[in-house]
Parts: C-alpha cells; sequence; structure tokens
C-alpha cells in the first residue's frame, strides 16, 4: 500500500462528515399537522387499514410536550402558536405571545428568506391552526379579523374552506378583490385550482368549514397538496408548505370512532403522497405531529384480518399526553427522543437557515 494511499484514507472520514452536514439542510420543508391526532387514533387507522399506514415510512419518531402557557391541556390555538412559532402562549391566542404581542411563524420566516410557502387544510384557512401560522389576533375566533391578517402576509398558495369570512364581512369589505391585487387567481373549486400552474393561489373552496370526507369533502386533501408542491417547487430558494388533517380533531370531540378514523385515513394519503415526493427529491424535510391529543382514544381490542378495531374514547375534549413526532428527510434525525411543541420549529428554523 502506498504512502500516498494511507493519507487519502485518513481523509476519508471528515470529508464525509463535511459532506454529511451540508446534506442535512433541506431546501424545502412540509409541517403536516394532525389536529388531535394521538396515538391511538393512529394505531386505530393502522389496524382498519389491515395494520400498516404511509406515516411509518418516516424514519425518525419522537415526542412532542403539548401544555399551554396557562393550561395542562393546550387548545388548537396555543398549540398551533407553539409549532408554528415556537412560542407557548395562552389557550386561544394564534400567533401571539402571552402577553399579546405579535410572534412570527416558520412561514412568515421562510417568505422573508425568500422562499415560497402555502398551506393546506381541511377546515377554513381562519380556523385555529392555519391562523397560527399567518394571523396575531389574541382570540381565535376572530375569523374576519384573521382573514384580514392573511393580506398582510398571505401565502403563495393556499387551499382550504372559510371563503364567506373574504366576503360577507361586518366590515362590507370584499377581501378577495385585494388578494387579486396582490396578483393571486382566486379559485373557488378543485376544478378552478387544477387550472393554476404557477405563481400565486388562493383556493378557497367552501363557504366555512368543509364536508366530512366520509360525507363527500369538497376537495382531495392530497389531490390540493400535491398541487400546492408542484405550483411552490418552482421556487429556486425552496419552500415552505403547511398541511393539516383538521378533522381528526372533530371526530375525537364527536366521540366517533369512524369520523377520526376516516380523516386520519385521509390524511395519512397526504403523508404518502408527500413522503413520495420528499424520497424522489432529497431535498425536503417531512415533519409530521399533532398539536395534542383529542378524546383520549384507547384501542380496546383489534383485527388487522377483519381490518377491525374496538376504540374507546375517554373525554369529548383534548387531553394532555404527549404526541407523537415523525421525520424523514434532510436533518429529519433531529426529531427524535422527548421535546418541547416549541422546540419543533425551532429545529426547523435552524435546518432550513431561515433564522
Ligand atoms: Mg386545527
Ligand atoms: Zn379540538
Amino acid at each position: 500500500m502506498s504512502r500516498f494511499f494511507l493519507r487519502t484514507m485518513a481523509l476519508v472520514p471528515l470529508c464525509c462528515t463535511f459532506a454529511l452536514g451540508i446534506a442535512k439542510s433541506p431546501k424545502n420543508v412540509i409541517f403536516m399537522i394532525g389536529d388531535g391526532m394521538g396515538l391511538g387514533t393512529i394505531y386505530a387507522a393502522m389496524t382498519v387499514n389491515g395494520g400498516s399506514l404511509n406515516i411509518e415510512k418516516c424514519t425518525h419518531t419522537g415526542f412532542s410536550k403539548t401544555y399551554s402557557a396557562n393550561d395542562y391541556t393546550t387548545d388548537s390555538a396555543a398549540g398551533g402558536t407553539a409549532l408554528a412559532c415556537g412560542v407557548k402562549t395562552k389557550n386561544g391566542m394564534v400567533g401571539m405571545s402571552p402577553d399579546s404581542l405579535p410572534v412570527n411563524s416558520v412561514l412568515a420566516e421562510s417568505a422573508a428568506k425568500g422562499k415560497a410557502t402555502g398551506l393546506v387544510v381541511t377546515c377554513s384557512v381562519t380556523h385555529a391552526t392555519p391562523a397560527s401560522f399567518v394571523a396575531h389576533q389574541d382570540n381565535r375566533s376572530k375569523d374576519e379579523e384573521i382573514a384580514a391578517d392573511f393580506l398582510k402576509c398571505p401565502p403563495d398558495v393556499f387551499i382550504g374552506g372559510g371563503l364567506k369570512y373574504f366576503t360577507k364581512r361586518d366590515d362590507d369589505q370584499n377581501l378577495l378583490n385585494a388578494l387579486e391585487k396582490k396578483g393571486y387567481v382566486v379559485a373557488k373549486s378543485m376544478e378552478d385550482v387544477r387550472k393554476v400552474n404557477s405563481g400565486k393561489l388562493a383556493g378557497l373552496l367552501c363557504n366555512n368549514h368543509p364536508e366530512k370526507v366520509k360525507h363527500g369533502r369538497e376537495y382531495d386533501l392530497t389531490e390540493a397538496v400535491m398541487k400546492s408542491v408542484d405550483i411552490l417547487k418552482n421556487d429556486e430558494d425552496g419552500f415552505f408548505l403547511m398541511v393539516e388533517g383538521s378533522q381528526i380533531d372533530w371526530g375525537g370531540h364527536a366521540n366517533s370512532e369512524s369520523y377520526t378514523i376516516s380523516e386520519m385515513l385521509d390524511f395519512d394519503k397526504a403523508i404518502g403522497a408527500v413522503l413520495d415526493f420528499a424520497q424522489k427529491d432529497g431535498n425536503t424535510l417531512v415533519v409530521i405531529t399533532a398539536d395534542h391529543e383529542t378524546g383520549g382514544v384507547t384501542v380496546i381490542d383489534g383485527d388487522y384480518s377483519k381490518e377491525d378495531v374496538n376504540v374507546r374514547f375517554n373525554t369529548m375534549k383534548h387531553t394532555g399526553v404527549m404526541v407523537p413526532v415523525f421525520a424523514f428527510g434532510p436533518g429529519a434525525e433531529n426529531f427524535s427522543g422527548i421535546m418541547q411543541n416549541i422546540d419543533i420549529p425551532k429545529k426547523i428554523r435552524v435546518l432550513s437557515g431561515i433564522k
């Protein structure tokens, strides 16, 4: 063996470490939130799906502590703000610190860094979780004020419900005009969304919240998510996309096994498409978690072959238990172990270099 070869060998570990360091900074981030998606709900859906889900393709898992600034059990406003902005706030507040000061979300910070941004949900876009990424309000029920906040720092692409909060307002303004002036194509149906291939898109596909998926939702979450990815990936600076499976929580509140499981399966279908994209792309970090658990869902028994599960609900409210965190792609290893909910956006900030 020549001396040159030996020296080259000695250099290899150093080079590899350096190369890995570079590769772990993702260009794109897709942050997926299953509202109320606890471990019981995931496992119930896994059981009726024959024993597996797409979410299992994630390579790293952890747990998130969800308590808010003023409550052992968070609501979706404080939970959303923690995940969006990295700040524990009081229940009911969106995009604000406990002392009512506005705080920025990773979506807004990504936009400030020149990245394309998107938001796709299965509720009104003014509801607590999406509002946490865009708005700054002391009360989550201020839908019209939250809709107006969408004009200040709108995601390049947003798809969900909530049209009436933009058009039938107490101040008689039609916010769609202002969006169009900013260069948005406003789509009121999935058919119209399909026609858009680039630029800015406001997809407001129903007046308030969309239907339950089991009752024939106005649009398919997976299609809406992948359409958004198609538009956002045109940006050479990369993109940040938030996706919410919004109604898993509502199935939990209703203590309805079929409601919460069908919404979980719908969300998991979108997860499958997103993970396929991330795998092919190689430069996209996917982080999946919940804002809190809903219903105290316990899986009593099940049968994979019969795709049958026996679920017990323990409350009609949220619970304080830790929720799982899943990650895939460059930087995914940072999301294992037990963390605070506010650590998740902090990690995203560092990894994607937005702050
Ligand atoms: Mg929500
Ligand atoms: Zn809830």
